[in-house]
């Protein structure tokens, strides 16, 4: 093979990025990680981990990134800010376009995380920043004593729920079915907590508001199909996520959702392709299955140069 830029870039900083290119660096590969803002993914902006084992008080997401990214960089791992606009994966070398640069690799581990998947209702882009949000960690804090609306009902929906009441004096738990989909734990929480009132069986419809502040939701009860506002200040919207998958080309198979499919060595359809964390067809989104995807496939990726040469 002729000579490329780097043997493997990894494409994404958060746990499974961060944890590939400790293995890698310290298999001494020639890489790179890129990461379009800071490292850290969605785990940056999560308040509190505790089921990260390790650490038994739990912690916050934005420290234990910290310390990842401490310990990759303690093994030199170069990490550059820098914003993947496409890949070209038609010949063994593989090319990374950058916009201002084309960088070859030999290898390529696709870490890019999901993103917060949006209602699709009247006024959420309209009010997103000023009223809506899909950040407790960044924004519960602005509704100190007030009243807001969280929609979801899975773990993080009910995760936030609860910090949200740190600040909010009330806050309705919207969700579309009449059983949490949350941790049971969660649940039992959410249930004791009494400033949480859920709203069962209910979808928004739309979320109102006049100039710059959010004033109530519109929700439906999608049993008895009627509508009604509920005044709220905020809404936070925690409906599950989308794979950030948008530079792919198409020859990276994906599942019925945009996920991303692996083997079980974490090798896509495209040899010398990898994938890990929440942008992989995983059963599992959490930290600790980012980190062993990360893990695997940055050995798998090792193997595969090691056979080109
Ligand atoms: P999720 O588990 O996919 O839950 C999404 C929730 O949003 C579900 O309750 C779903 O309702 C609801 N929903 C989806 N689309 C909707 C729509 N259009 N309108 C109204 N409601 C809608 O997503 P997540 O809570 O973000 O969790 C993602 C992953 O991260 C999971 O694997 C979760 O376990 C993990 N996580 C773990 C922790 C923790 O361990 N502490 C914390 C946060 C996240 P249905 O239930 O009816 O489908």
């Amino acid at each position: 093979m002729d000579k490329t830029d780097y043997d493997l870039v990894i494409i994404g900083g958060g746990p499974a990025g961060l944890t590939a290119g400790l293995y890698a660096a310290r298999a001494r590969l020639n890489v790179v990680l890129l990461e379009k803002l800071m490292p850290g993914g969605q785990v940056a902006i999560t308040d509190w981990i505790e089921n990260y084992p390790g650490f038994p008080d739990g912690l916050s997401g934005a420290d234990l990134v910290m310390k990842m990214t401490e310990q990759a960089k303690r093994f030199d791992l170069p990490i550059e800010s820098k914003e993947v606009q496409s890949l070209d994966l038609s010949e063994p070398i593989k090319k990374i376009n950058l916009g201002d640069k084309t960088i070859t690799t030999k290898a390529i581990i696709i870490a890019t995380g999901a993103s917060p998947r949006k209602l699709g209702v009247p006024g959420e882009d309209l009010f997103y920043g000023k009223g809506v949000s899909f950040c407790g960690t960044c924004d519960a804090p602005f509704y100190r004593d007030q009243v807001v609306a969280a929609v979801g009902g899975g773990d993080t929906a009910v995760q936030e729920t609860i910090y949200l009441t740190k600040f909010a004096k009330k806050v309705y738990l919207i969700h579309r079915r009449d059983e949490l989909r949350a941790a049971k734990i969660l649940q039992e929480r959410a249930f004791a907590n009494d400033k949480i009132e859920i709203v069962w069986d209910s979808v928004v419809t739309s979320i109102n508001g006049a100039l710059t502040n959010v004033g109530s939701v519109t929700v439906k009860n999608v049993k008895t199909e009627e509508s009604r506002d509920l005044k709220v200040d905020g809404c936070f919207v925690w409906v599950g996520t989308r794979p950030n998958t948008e530079f792919l080309p198409e020859v990276v198979k994906r599942n019925d959702w945009g996920f991303i499919v692996t083997d079980q060595h974490r090798e896509t359809s495209v040899p010398g392709v990898f994938s890990a964390g929440d942008v992989r067809n995983t059963p599992l989104r959490q930290v600790v299955t980012a980190v062993g995807d990360g893990a695997i496939a940055a050995v798998t990726a090792e193997h595969y140069i090691e056979n080109l040469e």
